[in-house]
């Protein structure tokens, strides 16, 4: 998700948990997820609050698998939607940052090129829930 530092937030049962907390409504992020949240609960994390991208999670359990060598393990991943380009049939590879807000601007190879909004709004389609927004790269 993470863009160029914006603030985010995690949600659970009705509280509202922050890196910054303020004293009177948010708690802190680094709470143990394991205190807060029970086994297949649901909670929410949005991720900047001026274009926000908002992921709804579920605590699933624990693992038993050790990590070594790794800080971050991938344990899950979705498949990759694809997506059409909007002027023509060939699937997107890119998509217009300007665009997006009015639910379009997804293009092929070609149609980048031709694109009116110029290369510098172009930004390449990755397989995150943020694609698009910002300044988004993967
Ligand atoms: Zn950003
Ligand atoms: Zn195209
Ligand atoms: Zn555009």
């Amino acid at each position: 998700m993470e863009c160029c530092g914006h603030l985010s937030a995690f949600n659970i049962l009705g509280e509202r948990y922050c890196r910054e907390p303020d004293d009177y409504y948010d708690k802190d992020m680094r709470a143990s997820l394991t205190r807060v949240v029970d086994t297949g609960a649901y909670f929410t994390y949005e991720y900047d609050f001026g274009n926000t991208t908002e992921l709804t999670l579920r605590r699933v359990g624990k693992t038993k698998k050790r990590f070594l060598d790794e800080k971050i393990a991938v344990l899950a991943r979705n498949d990759e939607p694809k997506y059409q380009c909007d002027y023509c049939d060939k699937i997107a590879v890119q998509v217009c940052s300007e665009c997006i807000y009015d639910g379009g601007g997804w293009l092929c190879e070609e149609c980048a090129e031709e694109h009116e909004c110029g290369e510098d709004m172009l930004l390449p389609v990755v397989n995150s829930p943020r694609v698009g927004i910002c300044a988004y790269m993967g």
